[in-house]
């Protein structure tokens, strides 16, 4: 097998796997529990969260684990939620994961433009934001393309504004929260210098266990819990603590730091290697993307019929969000990019990772360029 779809799942690394193991039956105490053991396992899953932590030039005590991505989402625009200084409004990216889009547009959100190249528009930013706008949320990758939005210019926009309401007495607080689930294994992150108030990260796309993920939340920053109940990570996410979860994210975590500049040089020779060997495509995301991230455009041909051919060739790749494609909805994301129908039927993307070799890529460029090839023909008649 072929496994091009890095984006939508990563296989759990042996060294994550092995450090979970202990955790599920021998090391299986409650962090909460009184006795020595337990107090034990409480004192890894701190330090495995103070390695989580580390990955984003955090500390362990900043950040509220979640059961992945979508909740850590869903968390970060509770801080909407808090009716102290008015009425609040909400902005999103246009082209954000659904798990930021349904939220936000669940608190009457309205969407930044992104231009051609899938980067948001700075202009329209500034113009969108007001007064009242408390909530500002821009992925720091998009899922689909692979799109790096320009996160530091944003919290620059940000800043100045912030300086501007503070002259002029406004007290309402306005974050900057960023969903960076597809990159904290393909770029080196620091919440200090993108500038975020919060950022999402998740452990199922860095080669962790999946249901597992975080939400770094800066000081000052107020949040509502979505679930009550025992009061465990500070009371921001009740519900005795995923430790194996945590235990597996956190020796991804430091893979990830450690194969980082390794992988996105790997990444670079791949794609580099599959683009001169395919045919007859049209490139979409040609700059600002993770080095991972290939969509490719077969004008004519129907992207989704390809999926299934290759699948027969054991060519895994997708034609966008994985979630999006099993409603078999049109990708949001290529329309916001001004691609035309014929364009976002024709289009797949593919995800390098840790499992492909360059003998893997030269044998899927042939395999690729013999179905469409044969589709091709099929459609001509
Ligand atoms: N945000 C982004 C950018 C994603 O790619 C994904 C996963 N496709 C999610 C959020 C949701 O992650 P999960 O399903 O693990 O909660």
């Amino acid at each position: 097998m072929i496994y091009l779809d890095h984006a939508a799942a990563t296989p759990v690394s042996a060294k994550a796997l092995k450090a979970m193991e202990p955790y599920f039956a021998t090391e299986f105490f409650n962090p909460s529990a009184a006795y020595l053991p337990a107090k034990k396992v409480a004192a890894d899953y701190e330090a495995a969260k103070d390695t989580i932590a580390h990955a984003v030039g955090a500390k362990g005590t900043d950040l509220v684990i979640t059961a992945g991505a979508t909740e850590a989402n869903n968390l970060a625009f509770t801080a909407v939620a808090q009716h102290n200084y008015g009425k609040d409004e909400v902005l999103y990216l246009e082209t954000e994961h659904d798990s930021v889009r349904a939220v936000a547009q669940r608190y009457g959100g309205k969407a930044i433009r992104v231009l051609s190249s899938g980067l948001i528009n700075l202009n329209d930013l500034k113009t969108k934001i007001t007064d009242e706008t408390k909530l500002i949320s821009v992925s720091l990758a998009n899922n689909e393309l692979g799109t790096i939005q320009p996160l530091a210019e944003v919290a620059a926009i940000i800043k100045e504004i912030k300086i501007d309401r503070y002259k002029r007495g406004i007290k309402k607080p306005l974050y900057l929260h960023s969903d960076a689930s597809q990159a904290l294994n393909l770029l080196d992150i620091n919440v200090a210098r993108l500038g975020v108030d919060m950022l999402t990260i998740s452990s199922a796309k860095i080669y962790g266990p999946k249901g597992i993920g975080a939400l770094y939340v800066s000081h000052g920053v107020k949040l509502s819990p979505l679930t009550l109940g025992g009061g465990q990570e500070k009371g921001l996410r009740s519900g005795t603590e995923n430790v194996p979860g945590v235990i597996g994210f956190a020796t991804a975590a430091k893979e990830a730091k450690e194969h980082l500049n390794g992988n996105r040089k790997k990444y670079k020779d791949l794609k580099r290697i599959l683009l001169s060997g395919l045919q007859g495509y049209e490139l979409i995301n040609k700059k600002h993307t993770l080095d991972n991230f290939i969509v490719l455009c077969y004008n004519g041909v129907d992207a989704e019929r390809l999926i299934y051919l290759l699948e027969d060739r054991e060519i895994y790749v997708a034609t966008g969000a994985a979630c999006a494609a099993s409603k078999g909805q049109k990708s949001h994301v290529l329309t916001a990019i001004g691609l035309n129908n014929s364009q976002i039927a024709g289009s797949l993307r593919l995800t390098l990772g840790e499992t492909n070799t360059a003998e893997q890529i030269h044998e899927a460029a042939r395999i690729i360029n013999e179905t469409v090839a044969a589709e091709r023909k099929r459609i001509n008649g």
